[in-house]
């Protein structure tokens, strides 16, 4: 099966490693060449050129790019995917993108008998590095049965979300989630460290009872107490994905003013701490306005 992937950033570079591999026949692209490059001399593949290049022969396109703009850019853009998809090719997008987006470009492709599937996943850098990603996807079923072993490369848990954009709808409330337990977490320790109680302490307790989260379980714990704060997934990109839920919970007429109001905290935290920060660094703004350090 020809496979081209496209966007070998901090977890797209860790997916398409396992899809260097027999049966798949393997070909890159990333916008910074030399990203491309390196990943072709360790895993012995091609790179393209351009995305259309990618695309000429393939079977599959897989994208994973920061948002559903980006991927729209390279769909559209000059020697663009579009220029080269051929009948009867899936474009899957694991991009964490937007449902709307997402529907509008199955549309397109749908037209020109190309076929689309949102794919977003989750589990982060740990689990792409090991292929077991969660894959929440929207789309056909049996456009799926025919890229089954794509996405069976680095994923584990894979589950139909629905028509497509479900995907992305249900990846976009997961990670609205997230950023409410970190936000939340981390206020609560701000407090107990005010108290005079130790964060290890209260974590050992909270991790025993009905408090705990992956945030209180995980990130805290191994990358906050630690100060370690590895840089896996931008704070950036956590922002655009609780931005995909609060537009979603408006277009609904649902009302989600906790959404909301984390949406509003992580742009602030986007602001003060830039477009490389990683998304357990909101816990740093949380740490400031209180004047603590939990750790
Ligand atoms: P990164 O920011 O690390 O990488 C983004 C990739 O997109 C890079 O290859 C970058 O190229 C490319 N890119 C950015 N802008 C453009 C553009 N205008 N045209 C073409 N290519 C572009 O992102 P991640 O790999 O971390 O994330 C990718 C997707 O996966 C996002 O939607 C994210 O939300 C999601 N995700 C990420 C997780 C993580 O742990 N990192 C976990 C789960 C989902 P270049 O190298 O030139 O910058």
């Amino acid at each position: 099966m020809k496979v081209a992937f496209i966007g070998l950033g901090d977890i797209g570079g860790l997916m398409a490693s396992h899809l260097a591999r027999d049966p798949f026949d393997l070909v890159v692209w990333n916008r910074t060449a030399s990203k491309a490059e390196e990943f072709a001399r360790n895993h012995k593949v091609r790179v393209a050129a351009t995305p259309a290049d990618a695309t000429r022969d393939a079977d599959v396109v897989i994208t994973c790019l920061p948002s559903s703009v980006e991927v729209e850019a390279v769909l559209h853009g000059e020697n663009g995917l579009l220029e080269a998809l051929r009948k009867g090719t899936v474009l899957i997008d694991c991009t964490s993108g937007d449902p709307p987006t997402s529907r509008s470009i199955a549309a397109e492709l749908g037209g020109r008998g190309v076929e689309f599937i949102d794919a977003p996943v989750s589990g982060g850098t740990t689990a792409a590095k090991s292929g077991t990603l969660t894959v929440m996807w929207g789309g056909e079923i049996t456009v799926f049965e025919r890229i089954r072993p794509v996405i069976e490369a680095f994923g584990k848990k894979i589950v139909h979300a629905g028509a497509v954009g479900a995907g992305d709808a249900v990846k976009a409330v997961n990670n609205a989630l997230l950023a409410v337990h970190i936000l939340a977490t981390a206020e609560g320790l701000a407090v107990l460290v005010k108290a005079g109680v130790d964060p290890k302490v209260a974590l050992d307790v909270i991790n025993a009872s009905s408090g705990r989260s992956n945030s209180s379980e995980n990130l805290i714990p191994q990358r906050v107490i630690t100060r370690a704060f590895p840089r896996t997934f931008r704070l950036a990109l956590l922002e655009k994905d609780i931005g995909i839920a609060a537009v979603m919970a408006e277009d609904l007429n649902a009302r989600t003013p906790l959404l909301s109001l984390t949406a509003e905290r992580f742009h602030e935290a986007r602001e003060k701490l830039g477009e490389q920060a990683d998304h357990v660094e909101a816990v740093k703004m949380v740490e400031e306005e209180n004047g603590v350090v939990i750790k």
